[in-house]
């Protein structure tokens, strides 16, 4: 596709140049220029009143009618299924309502069996499970091998995965093996009432716009959820699904060989933990995390942490909650010494309880914590600490 200049209609009005989005129109000998920014949105073309800007070529267009079903893929580690994996299945059962077409899920690994019945109780109407020795410990190449067969061989409208470590290690090679877009790490997915299409919203520009995309041409439509964008699916009584064990023709190679495995120490999973203890600019210094650290251990709990206090060094990234961080929903999510800025409130609003450690009442985060304290943190949390080792003598 190009963008062409039919120099006769051109009159040098400019327009094209100041509404493009993407500095894509350089002036040269008093004409319009395309450059190599150009992103094909056409606002150039809308706004030419002499007509002198045109599209060659043709956009690739293919036929998308055969596919049908919305999937996810159900992640699964150590023969049980991951929390994400609930989470995915509400989504699609969100779009079921507007769409009308069968939820399916897809389980990769080896002696699976035991794990379609949580899926169909909780209103998965179909589960595809490839059982094979290769899938028993996860590897990026056969994962995406068995996914691709399975996905040419039944030919699904949406695939989804989750933004995990997996999801985001494989789903991208699956979606370009299929010759297809995907949309990495929305926040948001649903059809579009009209076009029917998915419409997958994500965070851009750094996170200070939203982007709503959606894959018109090619099939699947690919996307994958960050974790805690959506509530698990429920179990519910008497619900009917199948289960199919299915058969690929695939070699499960890798080029990778796994030799030995560790298990990780010290690993942060803030999105698993029921209980956050999160420290932010207030806390002064880096030294001072020990406190949160200290409340954590009583508490057994995971410590967060805002941006400023991240991007101080005084915590690693793992720990960080918001927009360009974790999303999180504890039971319990305790802010010490944060403002409550709304791109840390995007990480964390949704948690079940909200408790504010500030010293300045006018704090943004006490818009929404359920429990308030205004004051300083090095007085509350010694004392929350001292208090908590009296009662457990
Ligand atoms: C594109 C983009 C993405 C971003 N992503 C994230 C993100 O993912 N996560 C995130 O957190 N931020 C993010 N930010 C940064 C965000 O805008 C804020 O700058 C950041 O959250 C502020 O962190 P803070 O609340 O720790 O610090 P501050 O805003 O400086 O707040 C410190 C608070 O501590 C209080 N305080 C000070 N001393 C004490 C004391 N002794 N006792 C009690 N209270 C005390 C103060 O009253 C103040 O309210 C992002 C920004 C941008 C532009």
């Amino acid at each position: 596709m190009i963008i062409r200049l039919l120099k006769e209609r051109c009159t040098g009005c400019g327009k094209c140049v100041e509404v493009c989005p993407f500095a894509a129109i350089d002036w040269k000998d008093n004409l319009p220029v395309i450059n190599e920014n150009c992103r094909f949105c056409r606002k150039c073309l809308q706004v030419c009143p002499e007509k002198a800007l045109v599209m060659e070529g043709q956009e690739v267009k293919r036929d998308t009618s055969g596919y049908r079903g919305i999937w996810f893929f159900a992640e699964q580690r150590h023969g049980r299924l991951a929390s994400v994996s609930y989470e995915l299945l509400q989504a699609c059962l969100e779009m079921k309502a507007v769409l009308g077409e069968e939820v399916s899920g897809v389980i990769l690994g080896y002696r699976i069996e035991h794990l379609a019945g949580s899926l169909i109780s909780r209103g998965c109407d179909r589960v595809y499970m490839v059982d094979r020795p290769e899938l028993e410990i996860f590897l990026e190449e056969p994962y995406a091998l068995a996914l691709t067969e399975l996905v040419r061989q039944h030919r699904p409208g949406i695939v989804l995965a989750s933004a995990t470590m997996m999801g985001r290690s494989f789903i991208p090679s699956v979606a370009a093996r299929l010759g297809t877009g995907l949309t990495a790490d929305c926040t948001q997915l649903h059809i579009d009432p009209e076009s029917k299409l998915l419409v997958q919203t994500r965070p851009t520009f750094g996170g200070n716009l939203m982007a709503q995309i959606i894959c018109r041409y090619h099939r699947p439509q690919m996307a994958t959820l960050r974790p805690k964008m959506v509530e698990e699916a429920k179990p519910v009584d008497n619900l009917q699904g199948c289960a199919v064990k299915s058969d690929i023709s695939a070699e499960l190679s890798s080029l990778v060989k796994l030799l030995t495995q560790k298990k990780a120490e010290n690993l942060v999973d803030l999105q698993e933990a029921e209980i956050i203890i999160s420290g932010g600019r207030g806390l002064g210094e880096g030294k001072n995390f020990q406190l949160l650290r200290e409340l954590a251990d009583l508490l057994g709990a995971a410590v967060g942490a805002s941006r400023a206090a991240v991007d101080a060094g005084w915590i690693p990234y793992p720990h960080q909650v918001g927009q360009t961080g974790r999303t999180v929903k504890p039971k319990i999510y305790l802010a010490c010494g944060i403002s409550g800025a709304i791109q840390h409130l995007a990480g964390m609003r949704t948690s079940d309880f909200i408790i504010a450690i500030n010293k300045d009442p006018e704090a943004p985060i006490f818009k929404v914590a359920h429990l308030g304290l205004v004051g300083d943190l090095f007085q509350i949390v010694p004392a929350l600490i001292r208090k908590l080792k009296e009662i457990r003598g």
